[in-house]
């Protein structure tokens, strides 16, 4: 009871979108099924980045529901501070792409997304038709971020901090803020774990072979020495074709598949080694 208590106040959802999770016993959570992530978490248990990824334990229907069953990266950590960073240089799919210039579907909820955050982000037109297109939305979130320019976002930082950190655009800014994050001598185990996950990345036929849009990385530490990095959200991870060799470390241009998830991998490294000098 009492573990169950400690354990419910300790889990935090940090980005996402709300009602995709469940809480689990027995250390897991629930996260509402996609094809795209099972099959891809399938997949990474039998690959050189199990280590970085959230044990995997199939999936189970709650309520009419079903949900994908994943370790709970939380479970037994006291006040973690945890740390969501959105990789890659773009978090759409070059599908999302193609259908929004052949069907493009005016989305008024994402109209009012965007307005909340810049009331003079969207054209006259889009003003006039109060909608935007879901490609031409979530472009404008990655320009808007440093998605584009540094290859990841933080998406959240969970501290006592509220800052709005998708809106950081610079990489001073970035810099600063992964800095609060990683402070004391932490920046230099997450440099290290950095350096592991890179290894791992270049050894593994997963990588290789998939387009790996808008998935995460999980920074947890417990203000102790303990810290890891594990990657999260396959739900836009698909395999790419078979006549295109992914390199993950070059920019995106339509058509080529690239999403730049080696270019954020290495800006945040260098931000980490910044903090070693420092
Ligand atoms: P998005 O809007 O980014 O597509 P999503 O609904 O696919 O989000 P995730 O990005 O997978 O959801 O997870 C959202 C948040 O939930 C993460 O930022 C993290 O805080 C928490 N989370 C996800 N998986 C786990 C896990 N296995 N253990 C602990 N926390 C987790
Ligand atoms: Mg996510
Ligand atoms: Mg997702």
């Amino acid at each position: 009871m009492q573990w169950s208590v400690r354990r419910q106040s300790s889990w935090v959802q940090l980005a996402g979108h709300q009602g995709n999770f469940q809480l689990s016993e027995g250390g897991e959570v629930l996260k509402r099924f996609s094809e795209v992530e099972a099959v891809c978490l399938q997949a990474l248990m039998a690959d050189p980045l199990r280590p970085f990824v959230p044990q995997y334990h199939g999936s189970v229907t709650k309520g009419g529901e079903s949900y994908i069953r994943l370790k709970d990266l939380l479970s037994g950590l006291k006040n973690p501070v945890i740390m969501d960073c959105k990789m890659g240089v773009r978090t759409y799919q070059e599908e999302e792409l193609t259908k929004a210039h052949t069907k493009p579907t005016l989305r008024t909820d994402m109209y009012q997304k965007m307005v909340k955050v810049d009331p003079t982000a969207p054209t006259v037109e889009e003003h006039k038709q109060r909608g935007v297109t879901k490609w031409r939305y979530l472009q404008w979130r990655d320009n808007t971020s440093s998605t584009a320019t540094l290859g990841f976002r933080i998406e959240c930082i969970m501290v006592r901090d509220t800052r709005d950190f998708k809106k950081m655009l610079t990489p001073a800014q970035v810099t600063e803020a992964l800095l609060s994050f990683t402070k004391s001598q932490l920046h230099i185990l997450v440099s290290h774990l950095l350096q592991a996950l890179d290894e791992a990345l270049k050894e593994s036929p997963f990588f290789k072979a998939h387009e790996v849009i808008g998935s995460s990385l999980l920074f947890v530490h417990d203000r102790t020495s303990q810290a890891s990095i594990w990657m999260i959200d396959f739900g836009k991870t698909t395999p790419s074709p078979s006549s295109v060799q992914l390199r993950h470390d070059v920019p995106w241009a339509e058509g080529n598949r690239e999403d730049g998830y080696l270019i954020g991998l290495l800006s945040g490294g260098s931000v980490c080694g910044q903090g070693t000098i420092n």
